[in-house]
């Protein structure tokens, strides 16, 4: 396959990087397995973090002879690198960033660095909502259709550590706007962007513009052998469309009218169109259920048959795949009452797909950190389905100022147990309890998986 990735790899020097330093900032799991790479292709790797590093990472680091520091950045190290990789979470603010670029030293992300050794064909999934379960569901077809794939991104075991480990012909990547922002050179063969609505603008100087390039550049070095594939329902990515100019092939989805080429829905039938060869489903047999899931479903199906994955392995893969955990995640049924974990649902965007999906009244459970929330877009699907908003949070008072005239019980709560036990008392046979809280969790778990966790065994111990 002639991609850039290749093109790119060419350059280095045959004997390996004879021994240029190479800095890695940020020992977290994208770090340490670009750390592995860069060592296995020569490189003097030198890791700085300027946080702690998790004790597991450390052993890694140890057992493989990689030089670390932790709690600080030795400048003379890392500004001597011929190049830096950066984990996503570090601003472009970070004074050791502003140094490094006042220096004109490259600083790359893992995905572009790890992009060189490899030249498998790379699926590429972004968006604001919907990554995981868009690229868990890709690979699980793909999987299925008997392709040697690899799932790398922001899920599981680093991309950098599979391309110096493993030898697959195809990854589904899942990649944030973070990872973007550090990517020059890769290409994406089959690039899939699935929404763009407000999130992580603190890193964007505030402006919705820079989000949304940030989202485009996935599409940056893809040629006309590529496939561009996108939501044209959401306003922001549709906007973003028209005004750029792509070499790719475009194929469109929409819930809201027929494509010619793409997917979209004929009332409950999916029809998925590709070179004039059509795959059709009913919406009622997809795994993965909501409104949301549709377009997650006819992204991931269209990836597929771009890859002339056969009908049948499609839509038998699209109906048997189990959603992962913390996602719109059924924990089961107590005296009549369902309780569904969704505490992935950490902006308002992913909290409306949850109450659209509702068929139930709903006690939801709701709040945490609020990253500036707007909760308008909720007020509609509020009033309509939920009965009772048990808050989740150390300060929910946005959460009562935005919901006062819609809800009539709004309660406070500061453990999962207590929103549970809470919400259990308040609901009633064919109710359901949602937790999907818009907010971040660290006021009062350690993260998002940490909260879902406790949800789920507070159901438990009812
Ligand atoms: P990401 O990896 O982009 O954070 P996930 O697949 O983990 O996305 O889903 C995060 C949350 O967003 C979940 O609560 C889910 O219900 C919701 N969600 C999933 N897909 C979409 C979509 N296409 N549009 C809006 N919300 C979505």
């Amino acid at each position: 396959m002639d991609t850039n990735n290749k093109a790119a790899n060419q350059k280095l020097p045959l004997q390996g990087a004879g021994g240029r330093r190479l800095a890695i900032l940020g020992a977290g799991e994208s770090g340490v397995g670009a750390a592995y790479l860069a060592k296995q292709q020569g490189y003097d790797v030198f890791v700085s973090d300027f946080g702690a590093i998790a004790d597991n990472y450390k052993q890694q680091l140890l057992d493989w002879e990689i030089r670390f520091e932790e709690k600080q950045h030795t400048e003379a190290e890392i500004l001597s690198a011929v190049e830096v990789i950066k984990s996503p979470g570090i601003p472009d603010k970070a004074p050791i960033i502003k140094k490094l670029k006042e220096k004109d030293i490259p600083v790359i992300s893992e995905i572009e660095f790890a992009g060189r050794y490899t030249d498998a064909k790379i699926v590429g999934i972004t968006g604001s909502n919907g990554k995981t379960t868009t690229t868990s569901l890709t690979y699980h077809i793909l999987k299925n259709a008997g392709i040697n794939v690899g799932l790398a991104g922001n899920i599981g075991k680093s991309f950098a550590y599979q391309v110096a480990t493993e030898k697959y012909d195809v990854y589904a990547l899942e990649l944030s706007s973070f990872m973007l922002d550090d990517m020059y050179k890769f290409k994406v063969d089959i690039a899939v962007l699935l929404n763009i609505t407000p999130d992580h603008l603190d890193r964007y100087e505030y402006k919705m513009e820079n989000y949304v390039a940030s989202k485009f550049r996935i599409a940056q070095n893809q040629t006309a052998a590529d496939y561009f594939i996108y939501c044209i329902d959401d306003p922001e990515t549709a906007n973003g469309v028209a005004a750029r100019n792509f070499s790719a092939k475009m194929l469109p989805f929409s819930i809201e009218k027929p494509v010619e080429e793409g997917a979209y829905l004929n009332e409950e039938t999916l029809i998925i169109n590709i070179n004039n060869d059509q795959l059709t489903m009913s919406i009622h047999e997809l795994a993965l259920q909501g409104k949301h899931n549709i377009y997650n479903s006819m992204a991931s199906g269209i990836v597929a048959k771009v890859l002339q994955i056969r009908n049948k392995t499609i839509s038998d893969s699209m109906a048997d795949f189990q959603n992962i955990e913390h996602r719109l995640e059924s924990v089961g049924k107590i005296s009549g009452i369902s309780f569904i974990n969704d505490s992935k649902a950490t902006n308002v965007n992913s909290t409306w797909y949850a109450l659209e999906s509702m068929t139930s009244d709903v006690v939801l459970i709701l709040g945490g950190v609020d990253k500036g929330n707007n909760y308008d877009m909720l007020r509609d699907l509020v009033r309509q389905k939920v009965k009772a908003i048990v808050c989740l949070g150390l300060d929910n008072t946005r959460i009562h100022e935005a919901f006062k005239d819609d809800v009539d019980i709004i309660v406070d709560t500061t453990s999962a147990q207590d929103a549970v036990q809470t919400s259990y008392y308040l609901a009633t046979k064919g109710d359901t309890v949602l937790l999907s809280p818009a907010c971040a969790s660290f006021d009062l778990f350690k993260n998002y998986e940490d909260r879902g966790r406790q949800f789920k065994q507070a159901v438990k111990e009812l």
